[in-house]
């Protein structure tokens, strides 16, 4: 198995439709043990407990953490080592969205979005750096967002794309600076995949004009985007840091 012996964090982890529950449930399936971290305690113990009912090992943990919560960051990190011993994996996965238009941004919708999707990737890297420094080992994956590459336009507003573009600078920095620790930085870029995040909002029609732009004819679905962070906790990508990672049916293709 790809994770074996492998100890993995994952933000944002509890929605049952989404990115970072399957992401946990794929690392449990490839051997990891996995604490899944997200706003809701209860929630987080219940998808926690579900990988262990899907016959997926024992010792997974769920946590409460506000990852836009510097202090909550570095608590759920403490507890997370204690519990296991050491940390392999941290998916900086948890984020928010908001369809609306440039001239509808108000400071109490840039704040929250730039909040959970930016801030919220430094605080969770922030807390686990000085263990991945010590242990001279550690993968790193942020969730950035097509989003950022292409200017929005699929259901993110412009601070969304804003805040998705800073997590691809972000990783950069951190994988430059970090690199030398032994520590690899990627970040994820996906498409559109069918999660909650878009409550319902997403219509029918906007689907079928999606899917008009995408190559492999479909949109993704949250255990595409697993596959992209399995590889990237995985030793597959040991020589692979500061990179980007399109998870998109060709929405995207650039040079
Ligand atoms: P989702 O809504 O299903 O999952 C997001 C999770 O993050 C939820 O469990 C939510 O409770 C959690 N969360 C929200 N705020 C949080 C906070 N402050 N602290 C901790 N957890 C918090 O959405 P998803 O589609 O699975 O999104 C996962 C990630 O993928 C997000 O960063 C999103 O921006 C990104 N993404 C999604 C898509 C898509 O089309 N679904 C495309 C590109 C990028």
């Amino acid at each position: 198995m790809l994770l074996d012996g492998l100890t993995a964090v994952v933000t944002g982890a509890a929605s049952r439709r989404g990115i970072g529950r399957a992401t946990a449930r794929m690392m449990a399936q490839h051997g990891a043990r996995v604490a899944l971290l997200d706003l809701d305690a209860g929630q987080a113990q219940a998808a926690a407990r579900d990988l262990t009912d899907r016959g997926l090992g024992d010792g997974h943990i769920g946590l409460a953490c506000d990852v836009t919560d510097r202090d909550a960051c570095r608590q759920a990190a403490a507890r997370v080592i204690e519990s296991f011993g050491k940390v392999d994996v941290l998916a900086a996965n948890a984020g928010i969205s908001q369809p609306i238009r440039l001239m509808e941004i108000t400071p109490e919708d840039w704040d929250p979005i730039l909040d959970v999707n930016l801030r919220g990737v430094l605080y969770s890297c922030q807390a686990f750096i000085p263990h991945f420094r010590e242990r001279k080992a550690g993968s790193i994956i942020c969730m950035s967002s097509v989003s950022a590459q292409r200017g929005g336009g699929i259901f993110g507003g412009p601070h969304y794309s804003a805040a998705k573009a800073g997590v691809l600078g972000l990783a950069k920095a951190m994988a430059r600076e970090l690199g030398p620790d032994g520590i690899r930085v990627n970040c994820i870029t996906p498409g559109l995949i069918q999660t909650d995040i878009t409550g319902d909002l997403l219509t029918d029609e906007m689907r079928v004009e999606i899917r008009k732009g995408i190559p492999l004819d479909r949109l993704g679905e949250a255990d595409d985007v697993a596959g992209a962070y399995v590889f990237l906790a995985s030793p597959l990508s040991a020589y692979i840091t500061g990179a980007v990672i399109d998870v998109n049916g060709g929405m995207l293709i650039h040079g």
